[in-house]
């Protein structure tokens, strides 16, 4: 068995372990990401369900925008970015990369969406770049 990833949110109420291998990991420059996180991008990598488990604080977790795209779930009570995806249904867990507590091994691979990032974001790496979604 592989090894367990910790993740948390900045207040701790909410806990989660996921096992890789990861499906795939990005950042995305769309609206949508950068207002939920205040910044740049949502920076996230992708488990299966069945590697992913929820340890502690499903009471603290909220979804904001369910059926307006990829939903974004937070904690209620730091306000921490999460989940995205289709949380809590979906075959697949897209998890924000900032609330890993170890490396996750896996690296960001590509950039979704740049073609609505913000003025003043420059994408300062060679990884291939998407005006839109994944294609
Ligand atoms: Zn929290
Ligand atoms: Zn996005």
């Amino acid at each position: 068995m592989s090894k367990k990833i910790r993740g948390s949110c900045l207040c701790g109420a909410v806990r989660f372990e996921v096992e890789a291998p990861f499906v795939r990991a990005g950042h995305c420059h769309c609206e949508r990401c950068r207002k939920h996180s205040g910044t740049a991008v949502c920076t996230q990598a992708r488990v299966r369900k069945e590697q992913f488990r929820l340890l502690q604080g499903e009471d603290s977790i909220r979804v904001y925008g369910k059926g307006e795209g990829a939903v974004k779930a937070f904690c209620v009570n730091c306000g921490s970015s999460l989940f995205g995806g289709d949380w809590p249904e979906g075959d697949e867990v897209s998890i924000r990369m900032g609330t890993f507590d170890d490396d996750p091994g896996i690296r960001p691979q590509f950039h979704t969406f740049v073609d609505d990032r913000a003025a003043w974001d420059k994408i300062a790496d060679d990884l291939p770049q998407y005006p839109g979604p994944l294609p």
